[in-house]
């Protein structure tokens, strides 16, 4: 089986598993214990911020460890929304975020805020012109992702940073770069980005840890009060042996961006060309979006019969984003991106590693050609 689902979970890399195990073994003390056990915890933690950091290209104080980036949109948004209440009650995020951001909206609208959702083009873009019209006197907070999970569009972060800090400077900017980091480039400090969200395990990094860069000077009303770790702002043992781990992995999504870039590049031009060709499936995804993420729907098709019948060709993708795949709804991004239910039922994602070979490529796309060619008969209304 060769697995094309990278932008649900990747395979840790040999050296990340060796780390982790390696920590846990060896470094097993708190960080906030004072003997030499602590200590040396305290300093491979130290060491690993400082990693993280220069891979962000951000201060090692701005970096905060989190449980993943659940954790880190979740803190983001309530922590903004609940430091700066009395300068405002209304935030912005857009109508394709990734639940873990979307759903925090809809619970900050029930706590009473006004909650903006902003629509998105045919291709799952918002304007920054959009996003400026939309920011009134009372906006504390702007919500956007870098790249969509289910259909791997950019969003214009550089443009929307600088509408919101020449224009609005005190409205706060969140980018949820889960999908973005190690895949096309980001400039945190030169964007306007105030708090970025990243998780480990979509970098080739362990399950269970993150990161939220909260820029100097940003305040966030804690969501996990405690012992004081992470500056007060997010309590609880730091997971050394995930954030070690992390680091290597962070560091090396980094180093290898624009290399891997022109790979997927390369390998979705083909995969694209290929599905062109097969004239049951429609594209949603665009050469515009990120190289590793191709989207396609087979409308009068279940999204989970073309999945069984590409796993019966041996190869694994997805049916939307991991999180959501086991509900059976048709997808909320691509009807906001004005597709009908056939088409929001019938999605299918493919999405590539650093590891994947021209041969991996052909093979998905054999399979691809293969599984159509059975299901036809199948299709409703023949
Ligand atoms: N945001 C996006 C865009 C994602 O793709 C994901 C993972 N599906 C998350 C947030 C949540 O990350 P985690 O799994 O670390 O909680």
């Amino acid at each position: 089986m060769i697995y094309f689902d990278y932008a649900a979970t990747t395979p840790p890399y040999d050296d990340v598993i060796n780390t982790v195990a390696e920590v846990m073994k060896r470094h097993y003390g708190n960080p906030s214990s004072i003997h030499q056990l602590g200590e040396d915890a305290d300093k491979l933690l130290r060491r690993a911020r400082e990693v993280c950091a220069s891979a962000l290209q951000i201060k090692p104080s701005e970096v905060v460890f989190t449980s993943g980036a659940t954790e880190s949109n979740n803190f983001a948004i309530k922590g903004a929304a609940f430091q700066y209440r009395s300068r405002g009650n209304h935030i912005i995020t857009t109508e394709i975020e990734h639940a873990s951001v979307y759903e925090s909206f809809l619970q900050l609208k029930e706590l009473g805020y006004d909650v903006t959702f902003l629509p998105v083009d045919r291709d799952g873009n918002v304007s920054p012109a959009q996003v400026g019209a939309a920011i009134q006197d009372n906006t504390i907070l702007v919500s956007v992702m870098h790249v969509n999970n289910e259909v791997g569009t950019i969003q214009p972060i550089r443009e929307i940073g600088q509408i919101i800090k020449q224009k609005h400077p005190r409205v706060l900017f969140h980018v949820d770069g889960v999908q973005g980091f190690g895949k096309i480039p980001v400039r945190i400090k030169d964007w306007g980005i105030d708090l970025y969200s990243l998780s480990a395990h979509k970098i080739r990094g362990p399950k269970g840890v993150g990161i939220l860069y909260v820029h100097e000077g940003v305040k966030l009303f804690p969501l996990l009060s405690g012992g004081g770790q992470e500056r007060g702002l997010r309590s609880g043992t730091e997971n050394i042996a995930n954030i070690v781990g992390m680091s290597k992995a962070l560091r090396i999504a980094h180093e290898k961006q624009s290399e891997n870039y022109n790979k997927w590049t390369e390998f979705r031009d083909l995969i694209v060309d290929a599905i062109e060709k097969i004239p049951q499936l429609q594209l949603n995804s665009t050469k515009k979006g990120t190289p590793n993420i191709i989207h396609f729907s087979y409308p009068g098709m279940k999204s989970e019969v073309l999945l069984h019948t590409l796993e019966q060709e041996g190869v694994a993708v997805s049916t939307r984003s991991a999180c959501s795949s086991k509900h059976t709804e048709p997808s909320r991004v691509l009807l906001a991106m004005g597709r009908d239910l056939a088409a929001a039922s019938s999605g299918i994602r493919i999405s590539l590693g650093d590891d994947h070979t021209l041969q991996n490529v052909e093979v998905l796309i054999k399979a691809l050609n293969a599984a159509v060619e059975k299901l036809r008969p199948l299709e409703r209304g023949k």
